[in-house]
């Protein structure tokens, strides 16, 4: 059974025929190209003189093959930019469950966090000049980009507390302050870094004191002083890089959109792209099931006399993982048609679902396939351990589960107690009459 054949019914009524042509050439080039390359671009890595100054040349093989495809810049959706593969939030949707299946394939298909965001700032907030001088090389994969926003200093999750100052000096902003996490920095082909900082600290709006601006990864003033590990995991030559400026000059040509209008960016950035990771981690989570079942059923392992299979609470957890993946993936791709019928704005309520529930939801699958491995499942000898490890970041990456959660949990309660205390008092008052009416005592509560 192709992919086309599997999109959920819910689903179904909007995806094209070329996308579902396209979904089963993308489950293709995934699961015969990219999975069995995943060991090789690590290989090539490690052969390499430094882990951070290697371009595993696989990734530009699966590249050329993934462009003759017409796999390529399908994040873009068509209803918001003209310059993508011509598919919906959905239909990348359906077909970004595949690339999560390879640590490699979103690359090769020039579809990888942070590039996408980046891209996608570019397309919608970016002037003439800046979209000639880097939209058009990341678009085509010849280069690679950061978006640099958390600061080791404040708790930067409330992105009001962003310190990183702009000032401006003649026809120059002047940049200084310390930026981490800032993923993408570590390779060799980053150029380009779209920096949050505070170009007006003290204007009342706290929310129209940042700015984004866009500079050269090799400007002087900029330090790049390590690498922050995973759980141990380089990342490399991605990277999460922890990097100081000081005293950094861009002409003032490089100021995204306009001073003051770096909030109105990152909510722009993190709509569509929040939903990429959740989209990708459905498909690591679905790899998760193929590596259980392939233990379960594994006759040389046997139990008491017995493949894992035939015992009642790992059968349990193989049903538990498909419903829970079901209704996540049914999460997400609500979330998608969401987008694609509005905006990521009208459909922050459903992002914000998406962005909680599936990694939650993944981390519990993957738990239990390495559970079903023992020691080996938490070694190198599977990819469960790095899936593990870098779905656990999803849970801190772009905001962390607890802000999403409040935000969902106050336009809850806000948009519905009015509406929901009025309805619930008019049924206890009808039910009083009623009982009255029918000889009967009102009903005894002390609320
Ligand atoms: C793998 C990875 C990649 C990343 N890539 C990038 C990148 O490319 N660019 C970039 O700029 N940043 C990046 N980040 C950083 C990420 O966006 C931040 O770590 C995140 O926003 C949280 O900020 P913080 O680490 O400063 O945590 P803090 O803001 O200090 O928060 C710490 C904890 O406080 C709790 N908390 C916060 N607010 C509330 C609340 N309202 N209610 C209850 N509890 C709360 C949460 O549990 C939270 O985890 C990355 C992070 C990771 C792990």
């Amino acid at each position: 059974m192709s992919a086309s054949t599997r999109i959920p019914p819910i689903a179904q009524p909007f995806v094209s025929d070329r996308a579902k042509k396209t979904l089963d050439l993308v489950e293709e080039f995934v699961e015969k190209d990219c999975i069995p390359a995943d060991p090789l671009f690590q290989a090539q890595l490690d052969a390499a003189p430094s882990r951070w100054q290697a371009h595993p040349p696989v990734i530009e093989e699966l590249k050329t093959k993934a462009r003759r495809l017409g796999l390529w810049n399908m994040f873009l959706s068509k209803s918001h930019f003209s310059q993508g593969a011509g598919f919906t939030n959905l239909e990348y949707g359906l077909m970004a469950e595949y690339l999560g299946k390879s640590s490699i394939a979103s690359e090769a298909t020039n579809n990888a966090a942070p590039d996408t965001g980046n891209m996608e700032v570019l397309a919608k907030y970016g002037n003439e000049a800046q979209k000639g001088e880097w939209l058009g090389s990341l678009l085509e994969g010849k280069i690679r980009s950061a978006f640099l926003m958390t600061e080791p200093e404040v708790a930067s999750s409330d992105a009001t507390n962003i310190q990183l100052r702009i000032r401006r000096e003649g026809n120059e902003y002047v940049l200084n302050g310390s930026k981490w996490w800032s993923s993408g920095a570590g390779d060799p082909r980053c150029q380009v870094y779209l920096v949050m900082g505070k170009s007006d600290p003290t204007n009342q709006d706290t929310y129209k004191q940042q700015s984004v601006v866009l500079v050269r990864a090799n400007t002087p003033g900029i330090t790049v002083h390590r690498m922050l590990t995973v759980y141990g995991y380089d990342d490399a030559p991605h990277g999460h890089g922890h990097i100081t400026f000081e005293n950094v000059r861009v002409p003032v040509s490089n100021m995204v959109l306009g001073e003051g209008r770096g909030f109105e960016i990152i909510q722009g950035r993190l709509g569509p792209g929040r939903i990429h990771h959740a989209m990708r981690t459905i498909g690591a989570a679905e790899k998760a099931i193929e590596w259980l079942i392939a233990r379960i059923n594994d006759d040389r392992k046997k139990t008491f006399g017995q493949s894992l299979s035939s015992h009642g609470v790992i059968l349990e957890w193989v049903a538990k993982s498909r419903i829970e993946i079901d209704a996540a993936r049914l999460i997400v791709l609500n979330a998608a048609i969401k987008i694609d019928q509005g905006n990521a704005k009208a459909a922050l309520k459903e992002i914000a679902q998406a962005k909680v529930l599936v990694p939650q939801t993944a981390l519990t699958i993957i738990d239990r396939a390495v559970q079903a491995y023992g020691a080996a499942g938490i070694c190198q000898d599977t990819p469960l351990a790095y899936m593990w490890a870098l779905i656990r970041t999803l849970r801190i990456a772009d905001g962390p589960d607890e802000v999403h959660l409040q935000q969902l949990g106050k336009r809850e309660n806000r948009s519905r107690k009015d509406a929901v205390v009025s309805k619930l008092n008019w049924q206890r008052a009808e039910t009083d009459r009623l009982l009255t009416a029918n000889g009967f005592g009102k009903i005894k509560s002390h609320l």
